[in-house]
């Protein structure tokens, strides 16, 4: 036996992402341990990404689970850090190929259970709750939730024993000293896994760019409370809907003016309904209906509102448009945008500033005052985390390819041994030995397009990406049995109408200037038309459409 043999015999501890990778969305990374032939395994969240203009008909992007599912047996579960979409939106999706339980907090069993009911798998699905500082087993594996902080109640990070090596999967997280609603992270279990030991951190990279530590929430409620204090008129503050700790600051900094709270917007109403059951927000009081906003003094009350991110369907979006069938604000009103702008909502978030602009509604954003602090590491939190963890190996994730560098290089420059960069797909070896890629997985990335989920690379967002650029063409041919043309029937869909008048005239030369003997083979006859159709448009118009082309024979 040789030895590179023998050490892939090796029983090991690997990672695997089959999504979240250089990108901040559709977080799945699964870890393995055993020799390779037959590793236990356990995936670690399961999130999606929202498809944006390049994928004309999907609104949401998965990981490809197959490479899991194939290794049904040896796979032992689902574990969900948090409850947002990139971290908990593909599970109802994908849930029937993995036919597994799902482990979580109680706070992301009630989101994730809004969704089974949707897709009618709520009595399928078994979702085993945890509190964050809870341990749990799955197979081989020993497990814990670890309180941190973030933007959504009971995120945890998740400490892996797999028996063969050691791993903190930090999920996403920062540290506020002082947090406004939940746990608090919990730096002594933190520092104490890493006086006993770990191997690996698998780390949050979102914020690596940005030097020093993350306001805490204290002081963007302090910010909001004297915003709303000062305000003459309605005030609106709009957030991310899951953001339960902001819309408690929010509900809080209006119970001290003296304004009564109205929520807009289904997301929010049903993410403040789960934290509810899960006994949060108990000091908030009552909050009012939409169609009582309008009986209130301009000055009784605060509005509570989706669509931060300038969502076209969203309350705020349409509020700013003027076209909300309950709510409206006028000239004197107040709009703080509690919440950054999502990379890529740029031109959506402007477009509900400018509308608001014009109806002389006045605009905080976080660019004018503390009114949002992210949930993700800053450098001196990172550094933070490292000193109380102490790991041998760094796997950066959660981050765009220039984040997750970033993370590498400061990483380095931290203390930290060794540092591994992965991608989407490949298996590196935490332990033993030197970290590093050592094999590939097959998968790719799946498309929900309406209620289909297609593959995402080869499937039907392609065609479509080309028929948006240069439309279609349909010919058909009816040939009779000497082989001449009897008729000839060209539509076309998104071609410019001046060139496709033309058009006819080429599909008729193209078939009379074929030698009869070629007219015999119906492909033959469909390449030739095709080609001289494509041929014609790219010389005319300097692109060439999609052509279907059909023969008949009489
Ligand atoms: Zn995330
Ligand atoms: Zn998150």
């Amino acid at each position: 036996m040789n030895a590179k043999r023998r050490h892939d015999d090796t029983s090991d501890l690997v990672l695997l992402p089959l999504g979240g990778t250089g990108e901040i969305g559709m977080n799945c990374y699964c870890y393995g341990v055993g020799a390779s032939a037959a590793r236990d395994w356990i995936m670690v969240d399961l999130g999606v990404k929202f498809g944006d203009e390049r994928d004309p008909g999907i609104d949401v992007i998965m990981p490809d689970v197959g490479f899991i599912t194939k290794n049904r047996k040896r796979f032992h579960g689902l574990v969900i850090t948090h409850a947002h979409e990139d971290h908990i939106g593909a599970v109802a999706h994908l849930w029937p190929q993995l036919e597994c339980e799902v482990h979580c907090t109680p706070f992301a069993a009630e989101i994730l259970k809004l969704k089974l009911i949707e897709h009618g798998l709520d009595e399928d699905v078994p979702v085993i709750k945890h509190r964050p500082g809870s341990k749990f087993n799955l197979g081989p594996y020993k497990l814990e939730f670890i309180p941190v902080t973030h933007s959504i109640p009971e995120s945890c990070a998740l400490f892996i024993d797999s028996g063969q090596g050691t791993a903190v999967h930090s999920g996403d997280w920062k540290i506020d000293r002082s947090p406004q609603l939940g746990h608090a992270i919990a730096e002594d279990r933190f520092r104490q896994l890493g006086e006993k030991g770990v191997d690996a951190l698998i780390c949050d990279s979102t914020n690596v760019l940005r030097e020093g530590l993350s306001p805490s929430e204290k002081d963007v409620a302090a910010t909001l409370h004297e915003i709303v204090a000062n305000a003459k008129g309605r005030v609106a503050v709009t957030t991310f809907a899951s953001h339960v700790e902001r819309i408690s600051c929010a509900v809080r900094a209006a119970r001290a003016a003296g304004r009564e709270v109205v929520i807009v917007g289904r997301a929010m109403r049903n993410t403040i309904e789960a934290a509810r059951k899960c006994g949060y927000l108990k000091d908030a009081g009552a909050f009012l209906d939409m169609e009582e906003f309008g009986y209130l003094p301009n000055d009784r009350v605060l509005l509570l509102c989706t669509g931060s991110q300038g969502e076209a369907r969203a309350a705020l979006a349409r509020i700013a448009e003027d076209s909300h069938p309950q709510i409206s604000l006028d000239k004197g009103d107040l709009v703080i945008f509690s919440a950054r702008t999502i990379p890529g909502n740029e031109k959506e978030v402007g477009a509900v500033i400018n509308n608001l602009a014009l109806q002389d509604i006045d605009v905080i954003t976080p660019d004018e005052a503390l009114v949002h602090s992210s949930g993700h590491p800053r450098q001196g939190e990172l550094q933070q985390m490292y000193d109380w963890v102490k790991p041998k190996v760094l796997v950066p994730m959660h981050g765009e390819p220039r984040h997750l560098r970033a993370h590498m290089n400061f990483a380095l420059a931290h203390g930290i041994p060794e540092v591994v960069m992965l991608e989407d797909l490949k298996i590196a070896r935490l332990k033993p030995g030197e970290a590093g890629v050592i094999d590939e997985a097959p998968g790719g990335r799946l498309h929900l397009d309406g209620k289909l989920i297609v593959d995402g690379e080869d499937g039907p967002a392609r065609i479509r990406r080309k028929l948006s650029f240069a439309g279609v063409l349909f010919v058909s041919l009816l040939i009779d049995v000497k082989g001449d043309l009897h008729d000839l029937t060209l539509h076309s869909e998104g071609v410019p109408p001046g060139l496709a008048s033309e058009l006819q005239e080429v599909a008729e030369n193209a078939f009379v200037s074929m030698p009869r003997a070629r007219r015999k083979d119906d492909a033959t006859v469909e390449e030739a038309i095709r080609t001289s159709l494509r041929r014609a448009c790219d010389e005319a118009w300097g692109k060439k459409p999609i052509c279907k082309v059909s023969v008949f024979r009489s």
